[in-house]
């Protein structure tokens, strides 16, 4: 399916006046970032405007330009003419935030995962995009939307955490020409950005990467690296869902590893698997859409019925089995 235009969308933005913007359970910088930055874009037009995320806003991400704007949603439909889904490859991963605009009529879905089946009336999947913020930028600029201090911050805090801090490989001219304009047009402190993003983690996402590292081993000659977070482990350290983000590129920036894996216990007998790669030619988006999960070529994740043991038996066979093929 074809790409809707930035035109055909910002058409919609200005026609309608109730607007709820949705982004994925365990958000990241790139969901929050983005749903803020557009929330507080439209508000300036005028528009009514709701931003629910099933966990509500993270603590690590409260220093975001008007944070508060992000709730959890309602338990009951609100009244809402347009929905729109934000940096989510599947519609259901907006979790407990569907319920609550079952009365759009329409749906905007906009993403960067290749994975994204495109679903939703107005759609724009731009898989070459390193952040779905950077595709926000690409909206309110070609629509001349409102963008301010708040909306740039917002914006720079979304692509600075979906590109590892301006480093993974798409990362663009582009990219930086985009934060090079946010700094100056929001005359935003990077430095400080910067802090508040990468340094000033709670002490406990320290010492959960203690744990974590106690666990870690290596196979397909060291090239596949994996550690495992347990339920009790995370009850004893009282570690937060929102700890673990980023803690699996420690295992992707040694030497050699192609594939990090990263095992996370569930409450309801599931575990998230996350995935990293660093050669195009191991795609985990493709290994983790076989386990119903989904992403990026080089990062991607998957939520697996079963015990730690056999979802991790399963697994670590898949990429053996992408590995014997390549060799
Ligand atoms: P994570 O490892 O959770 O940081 O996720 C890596 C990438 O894969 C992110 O872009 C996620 O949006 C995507 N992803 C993670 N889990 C899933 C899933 N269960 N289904 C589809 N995409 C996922
Ligand atoms: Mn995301
Ligand atoms: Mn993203």
């Amino acid at each position: 399916m074809s790409n809707t235009t930035f035109d055909q969308i910002g058409k919609v933005l200005r026609e309608h006046q109730h607007f709820a913007i949705l982004s994925h359970v365990r958000p990241d910088g790139d969901a929050l970032g983005s749903q803020l930055a557009l929330a507080l874009s439209l508000e300036q037009l005028g528009k009514e405007v709701r931003v629910w995320n099933e966990d509500g806003m993270l603590e690590k991400y409260s220093f975001l330009p008007r944070a508060e704007l992000l709730t959890k949603p309602p338990g009951a439909p609100d009244d809402v003419d347009v929905a729109i889904a934000l940096d989510t490859a599947i519609q259901n991963r907006l979790g407990t935030a569907l319920a609550a605009v079952r009365a759009a009529k329409i749906w905007i879905n906009i993403d960067h995962h290749r994975s994204n089946p495109s679903y939703g009336d107005l759609v724009i999947v731009d898989p070459s995009a390193p952040a779905t913020g950077e595709i926000i930028f690409g909206l309110i600029k070609s629509q001349a939307l409102p963008l301010n201090h708040d909306i740039a911050e917002n914006l720079y805090a979304a692509i600075s955490t979906d590109t590892g801090s301006f480093q993974y490989p798409k990362t663009s001219a582009r990219t930086f020409e985009i934060a090079a304009e946010l700094v100056r047009v929001g005359g935003l402190d990077v430095g400080k950005i910067s802090q508040q993003l990468y340094e000033s983690y709670p002490r406990r996402r320290v010492e959960l990467l203690r744990e974590l590292l106690r666990t870690m081993r290596f196979s397909e000659q060291d090239r596949v690296a994996a550690f495992t977070l347990s339920l009790k482990t995370a009850a004893d350290l009282g570690v937060l869902p929102e700890d673990n983000e980023g803690l699996i590129d420690h295992l992707r920036a040694v030497r050699g590893v192609i594939v990090a894996v990263f095992f996370e216990e569930l409450t309801d007998s599931k575990v998230r698997v996350s995935m990293r790669s660093k050669d195009e030619a191991v795609d985990v988006c493709a290994i983790c859409q076989k386990f119903g999960g989904g992403g990026h070529t080089l990062a991607a994740g998957a939520r697996i019925r079963g015990s730690l043991a056999e979802v991790e038996e399963k697994v670590l066979e898949e990429i053996r089995e992408v590995f014997k093929r390549k060799s």
